[in-house]
């Protein structure tokens, strides 16, 4: 077989952020209302700190006002919670986010729940998780939103498909797979108690693997003609790698994503369109 396909998320991740520019000059046109997103970050975490950066300049880029907020490492919980009510309160703010992770001493969960959940631009708060198991409209997390629309790019038939999804974090795993189920695929989700991870990987036609472990998918886990996601981030001494041995994945699957330049660029741009959609929903997640 050929070799695959290689999904280019920079380049679907620049279409979404177009995608996003014109609904917010569509929105402004509509109603006068510049969208708003609130960042909160807590303490000196290096990578964090880069993320939100990133994040509030890809806001200026598509004309979402930001607004952020950062509070020191030892900040008491009950500061943060303040914080956050008020950004709850704040009309301008139709979106916040809460940078993670939190220093030990916050309960992260907690903090995630006191966010208005028609506010919660990154879809964690219980309302937003329980609304996308129910199938229903809210605000899905932002990585697991932008692995569906890799799928949709590359052309991946999902109606009757058979998923796989190795992983089942809050953040990506189970959302990932309750958007397959209401893509109409038939899913797996494995983890780390899986009894043959490669003897179910290789039933899948869509293999999305978010696990967290260097180049843990290889070639002959996947099946000829799949279309393999790869959310995994690991550096290592080789540098950035994901969970899929990419070059012998590629060698039997139809599509695939690379790590870096897959999945990474469509984090930031699906969050760019969940801060739309709370400012047009204003304080409603459906
Ligand atoms: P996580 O919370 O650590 O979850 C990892 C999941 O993988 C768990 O469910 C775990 O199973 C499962 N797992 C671990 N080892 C396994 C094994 N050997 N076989 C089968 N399953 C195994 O991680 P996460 O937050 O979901 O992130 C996963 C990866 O995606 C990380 O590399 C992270 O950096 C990356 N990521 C990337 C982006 C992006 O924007 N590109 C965004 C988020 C995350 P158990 O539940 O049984 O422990």
């Amino acid at each position: 077989m050929a070799r695959a396909e290689v999904i280019d998320g920079k380049a679907v991740a620049a279409g979404v952020r177009e995608r996003v520019r014109g609904e917010v000059e569509a929105l402004a046109k509509e109603t006068g209302v510049q969208p708003g997103l609130a960042t909160v970050l807590v303490g000196n975490d290096p990578a964090s700190r880069i993320y939100v950066r990133r994040k509030r300049e890809a806001c200026a880029e598509v004309g979402i006002a930001s607004f952020h907020h950062e509070l020191a490492a030892d900040t008491p919980q009950d500061e943060l919670a303040a914080l956050l009510r008020r950004l709850n309160a704040d009309p301008e703010v139709h979106g916040i986010l809460l940078q993670l992770p939190v220093p030990d001493h916050i309960d992260a969960d907690a903090m995630t729940a006191l966010i208005e959940p028609g506010k919660d631009v990154d879809g964690l708060h219980p309302v937003n998780a329980g609304l996308l198991m129910k199938g229903q409209p809210g605000i899905v997390p932002c990585t697991p939103a932008g692995v569906i629309e890799l799928l949709h790019a590359a052309g991946t038939e999902l109606s009757g498909a058979e998923a796989v999804v190795v992983g089942r974090s809050d953040l990506v795993g189970r959302p990932v797979a309750a958007l397959l189920v209401s893509e109409n695929a038939t899913v797996t989700t494995c983890h780390s108690r899986t009894r043959d991870l490669g003897e179910v990987c290789r039933r899948a036609d869509v293999l999305v693997v978010a696990a967290g472990r260097p180049r843990l998918v290889g070639g002959d886990m996947v099946r000829e003609g799949a279309t393999v996601i790869d959310v995994g981030t690991n550096r290592t001494d080789d540098g950035l790698v994901g969970d899929v041995d990419f070059e012998s994945a590629s060698e039997r699957a139809r599509a695939i994503t690379p790590v870096p330049g897959g999945v990474g660029p469509m984090t930031i741009a699906m969050l760019l369109g969940n801060a739309v959609l709370a400012a047009r929903r204003r304080g409603d997640p459906r």
